[in-house]
């Protein structure tokens, strides 16, 4: 049978992209779809204008510490609408490249939803129906919201990138990866910002190391963190919006930024009529090639909710592509992943936590250290720096890296190849110190401050 496409791409993100394109330079003929913004989530709503913020929130802090070195600041002020109008822009050309280097691959773009209407089917929004040999489903994930009385009246991390107009009080909801940066980067800009988790401590799964030192460091910057709180109402006021948590205190802010995880974008897309498998939660149900229980229908990324980052996406969609049109059958390696949280202070991580490794039965030795860095010392900032490792008695393999510091999402990119090689404690041993840098203790940690079986 012939088909109008070797491949159609719904989902114009980091995982559909990567795919879309390598496909397209294998000869495949291949269609894109996308409803919203071409380079998806993290161009568009994620990581970039993210991390353009966090940059934007902490020259609070250098100003401050260019006093310490001998700088004359004077008055400063941070201006969010002028900030926002640099940072669009360089959205804006950001999706211009994407778009160009899937229009330079020969994929055909078509800016509308589209469904899954059969196996080999896709219907856009505009009525029109394709045939193709393979569909692929990138299509991401949505904020999730609790139903909490005056939801509707919070926001999310989709509308905090693009707000007309700073909010000066905040009160973030959630302790993951998204809450705990926003409250980093709204406190860097000025606002007063309230975080409220439901659990014991935030960032849960980290390394407890990692968790409790970032929580102290974020209250010490001003960070109003407030853990086993949740919110039980939101009422809009003439004086803002006024939040009674379950403790039973009331707090008025004027926004309330939700940031409770992610929702696979699996509905409304034609896959139950068509019986694709899937979670409770809307995850696409694939096997290690991204194949689905439909042979024709595959899925990478955030839908798949498997280890939702950008590079992970990127990478399932390059394993799909090599292993469809490039004879190279591929699978996605979801092991020993470096990533980083942009709080502030920054975490980088790699490997396994303590208790992880505790918890899989290794028999461990930790290498710890905290302490303040040069930088912050003439500066006069209190904030002090945490390096771990966990190693394995037996093997001596290091089996985690957790760093939380400046630059720690720079560094741990660099240690995670070690780790994902199977370096030994004493191969980080044998490298040289860098000096003087911060990273240097990596590598000059001598006695484990737990011994294995203590
Ligand atoms: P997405 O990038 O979400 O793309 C899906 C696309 O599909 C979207 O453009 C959507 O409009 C489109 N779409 C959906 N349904 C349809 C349809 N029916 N028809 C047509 N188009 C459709 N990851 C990191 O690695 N580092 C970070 O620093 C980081 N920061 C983040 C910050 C925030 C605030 C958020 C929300 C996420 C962040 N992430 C980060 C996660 C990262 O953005 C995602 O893991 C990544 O974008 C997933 O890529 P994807 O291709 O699966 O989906
Ligand atoms: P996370 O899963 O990281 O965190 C969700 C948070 O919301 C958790 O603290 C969770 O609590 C809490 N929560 C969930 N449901 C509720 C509820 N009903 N009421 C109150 N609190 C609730 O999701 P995010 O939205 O922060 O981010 C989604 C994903 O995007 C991340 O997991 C990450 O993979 C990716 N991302 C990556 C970034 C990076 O690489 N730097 C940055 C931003 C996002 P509990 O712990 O108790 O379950």
């Amino acid at each position: 049978m012939d088909f109008d496409y070797d491949l159609f791409v719904i989902g114009g993100g980091s995982g559909g992209v990567r795919a879309a394109r390598v496909s397209s330079q294998a000869g495949a003929k291949v269609g894109l779809a996308e409803e919203y913004r071409m380079g998806g989530t993290c161009v568009i709503r994620g990581c970039v204008p993210k991390k353009l913020m966090v940059y934007a929130s902490q020259f609070s802090e250098l100003l401050e510490d260019a006093k310490g070195y001998g700088w004359s600041v004077g008055e400063t002020s941070f201006d969010w609408t002028k900030f926002m109008s640099v940072k669009n822009p360089e959205i804006d050309r950001l999706e211009g490249i994407y778009r160009k280097n899937l229009g330079g691959a020969g994929v055909e773009i078509f800016d509308h939803r589209a469904t899954v209407t059969g196996a080999h089917e896709v219907t856009l929004a505009d009525g029109t129906t394709y045939t193709t040999k393979h569909i692929l489903v990138a299509t991401g994930g949505w904020p999730f919201v609790p139903d909490v009385p005056g939801a509707q009246h919070a926001i999310t991390s989709n509308e905090i990138l693009s707000l007309a107009a700073q909010p000066m009080r905040v009160l973030v909801v959630g302790g993951g990866y998204i809450a705990s940066e926003f409250a980093c980067i709204l406190n860097g800009m000025g606002s007063k910002v309230t975080q409220f988790y439901r659990g014991v401590q935030i960032l849960r799964g980290f390394d407890g190391d990692v968790q409790n030192h970032v929580a102290e460091e974020m209250r010490k910057k001003g960070v109003d963190l407030r853990v086993s709180t949740d919110v039980a109402k939101i009422e809009k006021t003439p004086v803002g919006l006024v939040v009674t948590d379950t403790t039973g205190g009331t707090l008025v802010v004027d926004q309330v930024l939700y940031a409770t995880g992610r929702t696979p974008n699996s509905a409304n897309l034609g896959l139950e009529a068509l019986g694709v498998a899937m979670r409770d939660n809307g995850a696409i149900e694939v096997d290690k090639w991204s194949q689905t229980n439909i042979p024709s229908i595959f899925a990478v990324g955030d839908v798949t909710d498997r280890v939702a980052l950008t590079p992970v996406a990127i990478r399932e969609g390059q394993a799909f592509a090599e292993t469809i049109f490039k004879s190279n059958r591929m699978a996605a390696d979801h092991t020993v992943i470096p990533t980083a949280v942009f709080t502030q202070p920054e975490i980088g991580t790699v490997g396994m936590s303590q208790e992880e490794a505790e918890a899989s039965g290794h028999d461990v030795e930790i290498y710890r250290t905290t302490f303040r860095g040069m930088y912050h010392i003439i500066a006069e900032r209190d904030e002090k720096m945490l390096m771990k490792l966990i190693v394995d008695k037996t093997s001596r393999v290091v089996l985690g890296v957790h760093i939380v510091g400046h630059s720690a999402g720079e560094m741990i990119q660099m240690v995670g190849i070690a780790v994902k090689m199977g370096a030994t404690k004493e191969q980080f041993d044998a490298t040289v110190a860098v000096h003087p840098t911060a990273a240097e203790e990596l590598v000059t940690m001598k006695e484990p401050v737990k011994e294995a079986g203590a």
